[in-house]
């Protein structure tokens, strides 16, 4: 495999390091001191400069300060330690806002806000983006060429979508660019539903509470406009970075699970990926097991955004987050263990968030490496220090990828329909939940998965799986019959292909144009409620066990089959006897199509017995204890096994042929212990 240069030749390591702060200590040069000391204790290589500089380097209009920065840079470099250096939009001095109101942003109720907080300014003003730009022009011209500084982290966390005049002028002009004319635009709304018909695009607004709610197009085009609108931004943003210091890559810390933009689209435009994690370990309402498998998915998911490129984890925390419901410390091990798990899913870096503990503000009680105690003396720098040494060990897996046999469609338009739709129930409808219970099964039997969107390429996979693909493009469609039609296996199930990209139910039958793809019809969905539930039984001609029953809850697709061959069927109520889990040949390929929401067991069966057939390819050829998984990454020479126990118990893994410790060099045979919270890293 292919290894990757994230930075363009200048490092080839990974990174370990924070966002640093030393605007708010500049009045404690004792303290700015000490901070290098502790960096090298800490074995840290890069720190991620300026993300919420801006007042201090333009405490006034057009007065620049950038002095401070250059000490602190050349300070960092002369000590070897890189800088990932900030554009600084993320929040705005009081100046601007007191000055343009315009920049401040205007809520979906129409109030508008004061000035304060972060990630709340218009993308669409002019203002902004003018002052933004004078800015990262003067970062670039003194910066772009200087040693140390390897990435530009443009911005922080972009969010939320902003409704005041600007934007909805922008919006508009996007719509007619879009439909052409407001005839097209009627007929793909279906606005002429409660009389909605518009007849000026003067008329057309934004969804507000007060306002329209009810035309599903609106809403769509709005969450596209304004991923698209942000997206521009960026680009507003980065056109003196590119032009003044092409060689360095650029990239946008991008959030778990966030829903407001379409992060398959914004990836286009940056250079390398990366992404802030926060789990919340320990907690009351989740397993370590069933966090660790979230956590891998969306770092699947950010690798696969630039088709295995790695990414870097921007932001992490070394021990605590201060805003989730409660600070649960990390307990030992997790540390180590969770930073590895973002390395063994393609990330060549560990940073957290952030340097050293802000002594007000909101995040104050938030983790970080450097303590309120001010010293290296506490547990977390040492996982930190500990963690910092042994990446420098591992530090071969720089740029290697990772290779998946098998996708997980998690699509962000069908995310932002699926909620948007009203019905089949109003809760629960838990798409990405869902996708993540299909995707736990190659988890635990260390099976490398792509997390990608339908537009993605389907032909280099063995398998695809589309779970609930409520919002289905023609071309999706299509895509997905040629796979299949090639030799590939789809997974889908109830709720797929039932509005197409406008949000326009299929005529003329379930799952619209996939109808023929999986040889069946769904004429009716029953959504259950809680305390329902069925029970779908396995036939003979299955290859799961013969007369086996699932519990099937929340929905039940009521299908009639057009060709397919039946492997289950309903157990109880009206439809008892109809079918629940088909498959269908086509071409060289197979089609199954799961019926209803069953229990995790049926879907642990299903693909245990799928993994066999298609033979797919598993880091651990024995099968793995329960909370335990294997990743890999690769090059032309070797995998790097990263073997990972997150249950609370000592567990034992068989291994069927001799592996080298990676760090040791030591052979090892028959099998390997993992400790509570424990990862080995492989050789082969
Ligand atoms: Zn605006």
């Amino acid at each position: 495999m292919q290894k990757y240069d994230l930075f363009n030749g200048k490092v080839n390591n990974l990174l370990h390091g924070a966002d640093y702060n030393p605007d708010q200590w500049l009045h404690r040069p004792d303290i700015l001191e000490k901070d290098i000391e502790l960096m090298k204790k800490a074995n840290c290589n890069v720190m991620s400069l300026g993300i919420f500089s801006w007042s201090t380097l333009e405490p006034e209009e057009g007065q620049f300060q950038f002095e401070w920065l250059d000490q602190i840079i050349n300070n960092l470099y002369q000590n070897g330690i890189n800088v990932i250096l900030a554009t600084p939009s993320g929040a705005r001095p009081d100046w601007l806002a007191a000055k343009y109101p315009e920049v401040l942003r205007v809520n979906a109720d129409r109030s508008k806000n004061l000035f304060g907080e972060r990630h709340n300014h218009c993308y669409t003003s002019p203002v902004y983006r003018e002052k933004i730009k004078i800015i990262n022009r003067k970062l670039a011209e003194r910066y772009g060429n200087h040693p140390a500084v390897i990435m530009w982290h443009v911005s922080n966390e972009y969010g939320g979508d902003c409704h005041c005049e600007l934007c909805q002028q922008d919006f508009r002009k996007w719509l007619q660019n879009k439909y052409g004319s407001l005839e097209n635009l009627n007929r793909s709304w279906w606005s002429s539903f409660w009389s909605h018909t518009y007849t000026d695009w003067q008329n057309i607004e934004s969804p507000a509470p007060q306002g329209m709610q009810s035309v599903h197009g609106l809403a769509l085009d709005w969450k596209r406009f304004s991923s698209d609108q942000t997206i521009e931004f960026y680009k507003n943003e980065i056109e003196p970075l590119r032009e003044i210091s092409p060689e360095i890559p650029i990239t946008t810390n991008f959030m778990y699970k966030y829903i407001g933009l379409n992060y398959w689209k914004f990836a286009q435009e940056v250079d390398v990926i990366s992404w802030d994690s926060y789990p919340s370990w320990h907690s009351d309402y989740e397993t370590d097991i069933n966090r660790a498998v979230d956590s891998a998915f969306m770092h699947d998911m950010f690798r696969s955004l630039k088709d295995g490129k790695p990414f870097l984890l921007m932001e992490s925390t070394p021990s605590k987050t201060n805003w989730q419901s409660v600070a649960k410390l990390k307990r030992p091990g997790m540390h180590k263990l969770s930073s590895l798990q973002a390395i063994a899913h393609g990330s060549d870096s560990v940073q957290y968030f952030q340097w050293r503990k802000s002594r007000g503000g909101v995040e104050k009680f938030h983790g970080s490496v450097v303590d309120h105690v001010g010293n290296e003396n506490t547990r977390v720098f040492k996982d930190v220090s500990e963690l910092g040494a042994e990446l420098q060990k591992i530090t071969s897996i720089t740029g290697t990828s990772v290779k998946a046999e098998v996708a997980v469609v998690f699509d962000q338009e069908n995310r932002w329909a699926i909620n948007e739709a009203s019905g089949p129930r109003q809760e629960k409808k838990d798409y990405l939940k869902t996708c993540l219970s299909h995707y736990k099964n190659f988890w635990q039997q260390g099976i490398s998965v792509d997390i990608i969107n339908q537009e993605k390429d389907f032909s280099k996979y063995k398998l695809v799986i589309a779970p609930m693909l409520y919002l289905l493009k023609e071309d999706t469609a299509a895509r997905l019959k040629k796979f299949v039609k090639n030799g590939g296996t789809v997974v889908s199930t109830y709720w797929t292909g039932i509005v197409n990209e406008n949000d326009l139910c299929f005529l003329g039958g379930f799952p619209g144009p996939l109808r023929d793809l999986f040889a069946i019809w769904s004429e009716e969905l029953d959504a259950l409620y809680d305390q329902d539930s069925n029970q779908i039984v396995i036939k003979d001609n299955s290859e799961l066990k013969t007369g086996q029953e699932y519990e099937a809850k929340t929905f039940c697709d009521l299908i009639q089959l057009e060709g397919a061959e039946v492997l289950a069927e309903y157990k109880s109520d009206f439809y008892a006897g109809r079918p629940a889990l088909t498959v269908n040949d086509y071409g060289k390929g197979k089609a199954y199509y799961i019926a209803s929401r069953n229990e995790e067991q049926f879907l642990k069966d299903f693909y245990y017995s799928l993994v066999s057939k298609l033979n797919l390819s598993k880091t651990i050829v024995s099968q793995l204890p329960e909370g335990v998984t294997a990743q890999k990454r690769s090059d032309k020479n070797y995998d790097y096994i990263f073997l990972m126990n997150f249950s609370q118990d000592e567990k034992k893994v068989d291994l069927t042929e001799e592996l080298m410790e990676f760090v040791s060099g030591n052979v090892i045979k028959d099998s390997i212990i993992l400790e509570k919270y424990e990862v080995k890293i492989l050789k082969k």
